[in-house]
């Protein structure tokens, strides 16, 4: 079976073939156009680009894809309806609708979140079923990107319950509006994480509500991160050297409060494994940090390529859905849905 995703929540275009058989899934083609250089004067996504961004790349991107492979064999579309930026998927439900009318195929609507979930069955590009079973449910799912995070827990591929959430910002928009405290480009989480490699002392910053059950609060601390690069301005040239301890200060004291919550939750409910996905999944200081927090627990993480956003992990979560018998729609019946 192959399955087409379609992927315009945020500021990634994504379009990617799967082809799903009885005994593994193949990623046949991922194409992805990245809008950061249009965004990175701006420090942050801007909704409105996003959207024209989209319009423009989703043609290109589809046509890469026809090159070499005929778009009539394609079984179903599937579309990340949401949570996501409001102008950013009209843009893509306008194309997917059109595209599904044309092809006279099937819609089958993916939440973004959960695609970041599905995500991780994937490893060098094949799922194989005998691995995938091997994620043992109940599983304790932590999505932590640029818009999102989120900590869940599902009793099976779907059945999925919320335990917390951030308040305000997600750890992936304070690592971007903190680097931007620090003149490094956005997006900002890949730019810490190069340079908190260079660190030799930590600053103490603060780690808000902590201890209010499975939900987090970050902007607090981006204040506090502000604010101490302002006072250290006052006294010294905010050098390499500093800045690559305040990186690594940020980033530990975001991850200690992921991995403090993923432990009380795993103390509370009975788990058999952890799932960390979405795109500050991709540090590799996180993911030391949660395997050393868990060493006898199975955790999951998806392949670098998968951790942000793409098309691949849409049409997965399409395959996933599909074969738990969810409803696929027609193109009018299609609709989104914003954060
Ligand atoms: P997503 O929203 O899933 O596409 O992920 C984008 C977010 O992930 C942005 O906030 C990035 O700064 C963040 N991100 C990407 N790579 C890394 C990394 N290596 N370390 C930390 N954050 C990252
Ligand atoms: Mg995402």
């Amino acid at each position: 079976m192959f399955i087409l995703g379609i992927e315009t929540t945020c500021d990634e275009t994504g379009v990617a073939l799967i082809e799903a058989k009885d005994e593994e899934i193949k990623i046949l083609k991922n194409e992805l156009a990245s809008q950061i250089k249009i965004h990175q004067k701006y420090g942050g996504v801007v909704p409105i680009l996003a959207a024209r961004e989209h319009q423009k790349n989703l043609p290109i991107l589809l046509k890469n894809i026809e090159k070499d492979f005929d778009l009539q064999k394609i079984d179903y579309l599937a579309f990340s309806v949401g949570p996501g930026l409001l102008p950013a998927l009209v843009s893509g439900k306008e194309f997917v609708q059109d595209l599904a009318k044309k092809l006279n195929k099937k819609i089958i609507p993916v939440n973004h979140l959960e695609a970041h979930f599905y995500s991780v069955t994937i490893k060098n590009n094949i799922g194989r079923w005998q691995k995938i079973k091997k994620i043992m449910f109940p599983a304790l799912v932590l999505i932590v990107s640029g818009g999102h995070t989120n900590l869940y827990l599902f009793k099976n591929w779907r059945d999925k319950k919320l335990l917390g959430m951030s308040l305000d910002d997600a750890a992936g928009e304070v690592l971007d509006k903190c680097a931007r405290a620090l003149n490094l480009p956005y997006p900002g989480g890949p730019e810490i994480e190069k340079i908190a490699k260079n660190a030799k002392n930590y600053f103490s910053l603060p780690k808000p509500m902590l201890q209010r059950g499975y939900f987090f609060s970050f902007s607090g601390l981006k204040t506090a991160f502000v604010d101490l690069v302002a006072e250290i301005k006052k006294f010294r040239k905010l050098d390499e050297g500093v800045k690559s301890d305040l990186a690594a200060s940020l980033q530990k004291t975001i991850f200690e409060i992921l991995t403090f919550k993923l432990k009380k939750a795993k103390e509370n409910f009975r788990v058999k494994s952890i799932v960390i996905s979405g795109g500050v999944s991709a540090n590799q200081t996180l993911k030391k940090i949660i395997k050393k927090s868990f060493p006898r627990e199975k955790i999951y993480f998806p392949q670098r390529s998968l951790a942000t956003d793409n098309g691949v992990n849409i049409a997965l979560g399409g395959f996933f859905l599909l074969s738990l018998n969810e409803k696929t729609l027609e193109a009018e019946e299609l609709n989104i849905f914003s954060r």
